[in-house]
Formats: structure tokens, C-alpha cells, sequence
């Protein structure tokens, strides 16, 4: 279904659905089908065939996540990391540089450390809240700038309007990694960024029970990382574009949990005596909360925390909490906690964890749709089993803990 459809609620539903009706069917079929028959197509990209991204499948989905961004097109992919692979490996090339934010998501950051300069091509990391030091890292081979909306672990919020405006007048590809903002809070082509990348696995998708990604935005880069994506292989199956295709229904009323949910966690979180940081763009707390609420719709729902004792009150916490897995990933209805130290971003050395300060103890936090009140319970005390070992370890020494 195509045309204005509204709210991104009604959007969830409707853009892309077939119209008329596959058979009659309600729902988008599944069309596990590898290939189509001949009719008489002119170009390679235009046969169908599940590696080419073009099965009805796939044109559905992109339909959908192009409307829910308000962007021009869009393509899915086999995983989130296919989608950045591939579109840094598009517009990127040999001789070429770009810039790249210095907190990222640990799988970016070590394909861009260990894996791009392989393919000629160099790097820069800039801090996204400083805008005045991008342009002493420009060189006449810059070609693109690649940031998160909200970065991960640590919840930075970098200046995404000066990035805006920076990579246009510098003639950059600018890409975003719009993962944990999800379509619903953030839409990064109304603000001009030329790409959104997102591993949907997580709120795309939503029932950790599939690995996808997607590309959104301009249709003539689109067309460009299709093209690439076709050549590399990291096309989504079927049977997992049908998956996303029915989690993303739910997005909107998900996401609208998420955010109220993880908003009222990290205001307990951060009020708790055991607690020593909140990072999470919705506290007034937060360094740019002011930039998150004025671009954002809501502030998601992850966050991080660091608690006084530690990687051991860490780790006593994550075995205390009886709702959480202790498990990495993200953005699925069910709430998950894990030490980035460990998972996400063990492939970082222990110099740069420190330096972009995830620190060991740090815990990220991904809020599900469980009812708020029962993880604030649990977390509560799981909190307090650890405060109250150390309250008496502590009270004969030096702080007093409340609760
Ligand atoms: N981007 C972000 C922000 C992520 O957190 C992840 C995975 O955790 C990825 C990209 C990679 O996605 P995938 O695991 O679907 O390849």
C-alpha cells in the first residue's frame, strides 16, 4: 500500500503490503522461492533471485522501512553488519578516507580497525561532540562520515545537526547507524543524512529470533549499496524477511514501551544509593539530553549504569536479577543485561575501553516490555543484595549507604 498512511503506527501496518491482496491474504506470503522465471528482464540486477534482494519479499520490506523513515527507498540485508559493511565498502574505496566516530558499536569498530585498511582505505576517529575538530581531520580523499544516533554503549548523542551540515558542505556521504533510536524516535533523512543503517535485528524485528539489517535513504545510494550487496551476498532469506516483516508490525506500540518503561528504570536506577552513573538520553542527568529531546521522539530502550563496587557488584547483580538474561544483543520484548566489557565490545583492547571510558564494571541495560514495575522490584533487590554485603562491609569503614 502506497501513498500518505499517516502516523508511523498506521505505517507499521500498512505501507508495502501488497495491494491487491496476494491471494486474498491478510498477511505478506512467504516467498521461499531461490528463483523466478524469466520475463525478460534486460539487467543483472533486475532478475529476480533471492540473492539479488528483489523477491516480493524483499521489495515489501523495503517499502515499509522507507515509509516508516520517510526516506525514498530502502533495501534489507542479512544482518545489521552486512548493511555497514556494505555501505562503507560502496562508497568507499581505495585511496579514500572517511570519518568515523570513536565510540561505536564494537563490531563497526573492528571492521573499520582491523578489516578496512585492507581495502586501501584510511580513517580518522572524531569525537561526535566536537564538532570544531572534524574539519583538522578533513583531507582532500574524505569521502564519507559514519556516526550513531545514540552510541553504544555509553549513550553518547553526537551533534547531528552539525554533522549534517559539515558532510554537505564537504561533499560527504553522511551514514548513520539508527539502530537504537529504531524509525520511531529518530527518522535521519528529515534531518539530511543521506543513509540510516540498522541491524534489525534488534527493534526492527523485536523477538531476538532472527539476524537482519537495513539500509534508508536516498534512492541513488540505495540503488549503489544494492548493487554492492549483490556482488558481496548479504542478502536477507525469505523466511527471515517474513519474520521482520511481521515484528516490525509491532514496532510502533513496542517502542512506545520501551521509552516510557526505560525512562521511569533509569530514574530509579540513578535516584539508588549502589548506583554511581546512569548513562541514558532521557535524565536531565545526561550531557546531551537537551539535543536528544529536542530531535528525538523518545529515548529508547537502552541505557548503561556503573555501579560503586564494580565489576564484582556488576557481575553479583547481573547473577541477582531474576527477570534479565544475562546475554548481549538488544531491542527485543524481553529485557536483557550483559557487560559490554565482555561481549559487545571485547574485541577492543583494554586501552581503548578505557580511554572511550566503558569501563569493566559497566552495564548496559536492554529494556523490554515487561511491566516497569516488576523489573524496577527485581532490580531493586538485586541491588540490594549487593548493598547490603557491602552496607556492612562499608559501614565499618567509610560510607554510609542509604535503602
Ligand atoms: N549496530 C549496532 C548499534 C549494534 O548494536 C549491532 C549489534 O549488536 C550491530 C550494528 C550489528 O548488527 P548484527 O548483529 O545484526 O549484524
Amino acid at each position: 500500500m502506497k501513498g500518505n498512511l499517516g502516523s508511523i503506527e498506521t505505517k507499521a501496518i500498512h505501507a508495502g503490503e501488497p495491494r491487491p491482496r496476494i491471494a486474498g491474504a491478510v498477511v505478506m506470503p512467504v516467498f521461499q522461492s531461490a528463483t523466478y522465471q524469466y520475463a525478460g528482464e534486460k539487467n543483472y540486477d533486475d532478475v529476480r533471485y533471492i540473492r539479488l534482494n528483489n523477491t516480493p519479499n524483499h521489495l515489501a520490506l523495503a517499502e515499509k522501512l522507507s515509509a516508516l523513515e520517510n526516506a525514498e527507498d530502502a533495501l534489507v540485508t542479512a544482518s545489521g553488519m552486512a548493511a555497514i559493511s556494505t555501505s562503507l565498502l560502496t562508497f568507499l574505496g581505495k585511496g579514500d578516507h572517511f570519518l568515523a566516530q570513536d565510540c561505536l558499536y564494537g563490531g563497526t569498530h573492528d571492521f573499520v580497525t582491523r578489516d578496512i585498511e585492507k581495502f586501501g582505505i584510511s580513517y580518522d576517529f572524531i569525537d561526535g561532540n566536537d564538532p570544531e575538530s572534524w574539519k583538522r581531520k578533513l583531507k582532500p580523499s574524505t569521502r564519507a562520515i559514519y556516526v550513531e544516533t545514540i552510541s553504544n554503549p555509553l549513550m553518547q548523542v553526537p551533534d547531528l545537526e552539525s554533522m549534517v551540515s559539515f558532510a554537505k558542505s564537504h561533499g560527504l556521504v553522511s551514514m548513520i547507524d539508527n539502530t537504537f533510536a529504531s524509525p520511531v524516535n529518530f527518522r535521519p533523512s528529515e534531518l539530511g543524512f543521506d543513509l540510516s543503517l540498522h541491524s534489525a535485528t534488534k527493534y526492527l524485528n523485536g523477538h531476538s529470533d532472527i539476524v537482519a539489517g537495513a539500509v534508508i535513504g536516498k534512492s541513488a545510494l540505495i540503488q549503489k549499496v544494492t548493487h554492492k550487496l549483490n556482488h558481496l551476498g548479504g542478502s536477507l532469506d525469505p523466511h527471515a524477511a517474513f519474520l521482520l516483516h511481521r515484528g516490525i508490525k509491532t514496532l510502533a506500540l513496542r517502542m512506545k514501551h520501551h521509552n516510557e518503561s526505560a525512562l521511569q528504570i533509569a530514574r530509579f536506577l540513578e535516584k539508588h544509593p549502589a548506583v554511581a552513573k546512569v548513562n541514558y538520553p532521557g535524565l536531565e542527568s545526561h550531557p546531551n539530553h537537551e539535543r536528544a529531546r529536542r530531535l528525538f521522539d523518545g529515548f529508547g530502550g537502552m541505557m548503561s549504569f556503573e555501579l560503586h563496587d564494580g565489576v564484582e557488584a556488576a557481575e553479583l547483580f547481573m547473577q541477582t536479577a531474576r527477570l534479565p538474561a544475562v546475554a548481549p544483543s538488544l531491542g527485543g520484548v524481553e529485557t536483557l543485561v550483559t557487560r559490554p566489557s565482555t561481549t559487545s565490545h571485547s574485541g577492543l583492547s583494554a586501552e581503548d575501553r578505557r580511554r572511550l571510558g566503558i569501563s569493566d564494571g559497566l552495564i548496559r541495560l536492554s529494556v523490554g516490555i515487561e511491566a516497569t514495575q516488576d523489573l524496577i522490584e527485581d532490580f531493586r533487590q538485586a541491588l540490594e543484595t549487593r548493598s547490603s554485603r557491602t552496607s556492612s562491609h562499608r559501614s565499618q569503614g567509610r560510607v554510609q549507604v542509604r535503602e
